[in-house]
């Protein structure tokens, strides 16, 4: 990370595409927030008032084949996860992202329109120390054949990524990756949603990939990769996968310091992992200053003052 202090976005810039799974046309608005106000997403064009969700772990409603938020009144945004990337691979701590139907577009199925928005927009930083989740001790999760596992790192976030399809196209890879926003921009951003042929028509039969094609989501089957444009990269289904993680794990709602592994993940891993991880108060601690330098202190020694907003009274007495 290469700011110590808070960012949010200088002005709003749009995307405008269709949902994934929906198959509606929707516009992602993304745009400035206060110090310690993390990821905002405001729900337009309902009927009534507008409604807010904020972008953390407890306000996940769903995980089977994209990661969902709401509240007690139902789900409110889907597929959140790679805007969501964007912003925290991008660098950004604060952002509202208005939204103006029920799933968030899926553009060219990666996070590249969100970041030419994100540069549209502008990074600035703001007058508070950037703060962070330090993970003290591993937590790990099995679910079925998936392992993950979040673990203390000497500096900064790493994504370490294995897959095993049967599908023998996409095979094994792995793909281990230390956040920063050069990085994410040139190597993980860019890959896309993946998946397979035969999947398709389960999908379809559930509600699922109504706008999936071949133009936002690489698809295979057993013998050959589909779309006639090629990869982007070799290893672009592990990368993407790296890619969800960010986004999944930005719903710590605070840039993680920490290695998090995962084999044969997925959406519902990495929200099993994030939420088992929380839920332990021994295993992490709010950290303030510059990653990278390994300039950070516990917020706790920095006094009263500092920390105000959502996200600060979610993390109750720890900050205060
Ligand atoms: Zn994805």
């Amino acid at each position: 990370m290469k700011f110590s202090r808070q960012t949010t976005l200088r002005a709003q810039a749009s995307v405008a595409g269709v949902g994934v799974h929906s198959g509606l046309p929707v516009t992602i608005t993304l745009g400035p927030a206060p110090v310690d106000a993390g990821f905002i997403f405001v729900r337009t064009g309902l009927e009534g008032s507008d409604r807010e969700v904020q972008a953390t772990a407890e306000q996940v409603i769903a995980t089977e084949f994209a990661t969902v938020l709401g509240d007690h009144d139902g789900p409110l945004v889907s597929t959140a996860e790679h805007v969501l990337a964007a912003l925290r691979g991008m660098g950004v701590d604060n952002a509202t992202i208005e939204i103006d139907g029920p799933e968030v577009p899926i553009m060219d199925g990666s996070a590249a329109a969100f970041i030419a928005a994100i540069d549209q927009a502008g990074i600035v930083t703001q007058p508070a120390q950037r703060r962070f989740i330090q993970v003290l001790k591993p937590i790990s999760v099995k679910i079925g054949d998936s392992f993950g596992e979040i673990r203390p790192h000497a500096t900064g976030f790493r994504v370490e990524v294995e897959i095993d399809f049967a599908n023998p196209v996409i095979g094994q890879q792995s793909y281990a990756f230390d956040l920063n926003p050069e990085g994410f921009r040139r190597e993980v951003g860019r890959a896309r949603t993946f998946g397979l042929m035969c999947d398709v028509a389960r999908l379809w039969s559930a509600g699922y990939a109504l706008g999936a094609s071949f133009d936002n989501t690489v698809v295979f089957d057993d013998e050959r990769l589909l779309n006639t444009e090629g990869l982007r990269y070799a290893d672009e289904c592990a990368r993407h996968k790296v890619l969800d993680v960010i986004g999944d794990l930005s719903l710590a709602g605070l840039p993680l310091l920490g290695a998090y592994r995962s084999v044969r993940g997925g959406h519902k891993l990495n929200h099993a992992v994030l939420t088992a991880l929380l839920a332990d108060r021994t295993a992490w601690r709010v950290v303030e200053g510059e990653a990278a330098r390994r300039t950070t202190r516990p917020v706790g020694e920095v006094g009263r003052g500092i920390v105000g907003g959502r996200i600060a009274a979610a993390f109750g007495p720890d900050v205060s």
